[in-house]
């Protein structure tokens, strides 16, 4: 347990709030259609003053990074810093991968997972090396 001074509870604003860091486990559907169990870092903010609870709002978008790393896929965060890197907008990455503009959106908002050949032509596109999907 730590106490961040940084940190204020959403309900009663107090700042005696402390961090727990914890894990739970997230089960991912791979594309292949098996399905893999990943552990993620789940940290739990909980004020003494009130005594509510809650999980960093931050955390969503983290998981959904980690699963889909675990599919196999680029990370969206690391496709996003590769194309701004090569000043791609989402729509010249698209003429050049051939995945539609709409869809590299999606991807880098974790709004949709990638298919593996999405997967593939964006990491080409991007001179990401490629990964095999790992099926486990
Ligand atoms: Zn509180």
């Amino acid at each position: 347990m730590s106490v961040r001074d940084d940190c204020r509870c959403f309900r009663c604003k107090s700042r005696e709030v402390s961090v727990r860091r914890g894990r739970r486990s997230v089960t991912v559907l791979l594309p292949s259609g098996r399905r893999r169990v990943i552990e993620v870092p789940a940290p739990c903010h909980r004020c003494s003053a009130c005594g509510c609870s809650w999980q960093d709002p931050e955390q969503a978008r983290a998981v959904d990074e980690a699963v889909a790393v675990a599919r196999g896929g680029a990370a969206p965060s690391v496709i996003r810093a590769a194309r701004r890197e090569h000043r791609l907008t989402q729509r010249q990455l698209a003429r050049k991968s051939g995945v539609a503009v709409r869809r590299i959106g999606a991807i880098e908002r974790v709004d949709t997972f990638a298919t593996p050949d999405e997967d593939h032509a964006i990491r080409e596109a991007l001179g990401l090396r490629a990964r095999r999907v790992r099926v486990s």
